[in-house]
């Protein structure tokens, strides 16, 4: 007897069903399903039990599975029942299966060895996959599925893992009032509270509300998170090109959206606060580019002199400044909450673009990271060199704005 109907043979001392019995001989031979394998193996069995005499196995219900394969069809069919209302190019099934059933089978691998088993999870979730691909004629994908429908057996209930939807754009803010982000009231954490007028808020809105909310009406889903290319103060304007961003819908229920009428819509309802452009489909892969960016950005400053000085010195001053590596403690608005440390960065360019003797509007180039205003007061000499000291006078910033971020391949 060969060594496969020998160890068949040894198997069925213990009522299995062809799945089971097929499972345990997974790896050998190809074209098989293990049902198929299984019925093989016990004819096998059958006829060698027969030639020596003895009794055929015996076969009532499963003691591994408990005939877990004879509900297949009712699992596909919650599957597909589950699926109906969602939108989604690809899929893949996954099982709960009873730990009662997983301990049998560890139990028997131990006895028979498990060298040429396959794990009944997997062969579930192949064959529940099966039926519901003729139900749907969609494919099962294993890499990058939409969705993933979870079948827990022991009740045929199932949960999709729907995988988030990813939309890159660009943001331009122009209003001095609204924060990048949701931001939470600080007081009751988003629960409701006197001091943010029961909004559990600590601004009304933000370029991520502006944005998700009428994504999140498009696409359906559960929440949305934002993912910028650094940010701006609050009271910054977002001018020029933008700032890159992707937003991340969670749970979506549709995918294939018109990303230009979307756009128009977000313009639409967010006029004069903030706009969008370039949006197109992205990845998560490209949130870990996003966050990772340091690109250099222009500013435009309005700056307040507090003191005389005329057009030459403040052009020589400005002039100076050009290509300065300056020296920055923390700034003392952010030490609460930031780690107290010197940074060093570049003033990569520098011009004045108009001066009335009491005013300027000053452009400025600089490093990812760099303390635009307190380059320009000081920070009571945080920061060297900066603007006051060389001017002498002290300097105030009346408005910052983002004019330019240089990300990408735009050249530097
Ligand atoms: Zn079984
Ligand atoms: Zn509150």
């Amino acid at each position: 007897m060969s060594e496969l109907v020998r160890r068949a043979d040894e198997a069925l001392h213990r009522d299995l069903c062809d799945h089971c019995l097929g499972r345990l001989f997974a790896q050998v031979g190809t074209g098989f399903t293990n049902e198929g394998r299984g019925r093989s193996l016990r004819t096998a069995v059958n006829l060698i039990r027969a030639i020596e005499g003895r009794e055929p196995p015996y076969h009532n219900r499963c003691w591994l599975c408990d005939e877990v394969f004879e509900n297949i069809g009712r699992y596909a069919q919650s599957v597909t029942g589950k699926l109906a209302d969602l939108e989604f190019h690809s899929f893949l099934v996954g099982t709960r299966v009873d730990p009662a059933i997983l301990e049998r089978e560890e139990r028997i691998w131990s006895e028979l060895g498990d060298e040429l088993a396959e794990p009944i999870k997997a062969e579930l979730n192949r064959e529940i996959g099966k039926v519901v691909e003729r139900l749907i004629a969609k494919e099962v994908e294993f890499s990058t599925p939409d969705v993933v429908a979870i079948v827990d057996t022991r009740f045929s209930h199932v949960v999709l893992d729907i995988s988030p939807l990813f939309i890159y754009g660009r943001y331009r803010k122009t209003s001095r009032e609204i924060p990048q982000t949701r931001w939470p009231c600080k007081r009751c954490q988003g629960k409701g509270c006197q001091r943010c007028d029961f909004t559990g808020k600590m601004y009304p809105t933000s370029v991520q509300e502006l944005i998700g909310d009428i994504v999140l009406e498009e696409v359906g889903g559960e929440d949305h998170f934002f993912h910028g290319m650094g940010r701006e103060d609050i009271d910054a304007l977002m001018l020029g090109n933008g700032r890159p961003f992707v937003l991340e819908v969670r749970s979506p229920m549709r995918r294939g959206i018109d990303l230009d009428d979307l756009a128009l819509r977000i313009n639409a309802s967010a006029r004069g606060r903030v706009e969008v452009l370039d949006l197109r489909p992205s990845s998560r892969g490209e949130v870990r580019k996003i966050k990772m960016a340091a690109p250099s950005k222009e500013y435009r400053v309005e700056v307040r002199l507090n003191g005389k000085v005329d057009k030459e010195k403040l052009n020589d001053v400005v002039r100076s400044l050009k290509n300065a590596l300056i020296t920055q403690q923390t700034p003392l608005r952010v030490a609460h909450r930031r780690a107290d440390k010197a940074r060093k960065r570049r003033i990569i360019d520098a011009h004045v673009e108009s001066f009335d003797g009491e005013r300027m509007s000053l452009v400025l180039r600089t490093e990812s990271g760099t303390y635009v205003k307190e380059f320009v007061h000081g920070d009571q000499g945080r920061t060297r060199p900066n603007l006051s000291e060389a001017l002498e006078i002290p300097c105030e910033v009346i408005s910052l704005d983002v004019i330019a971020i240089a990300d990408d391949d735009k050249e530097e």
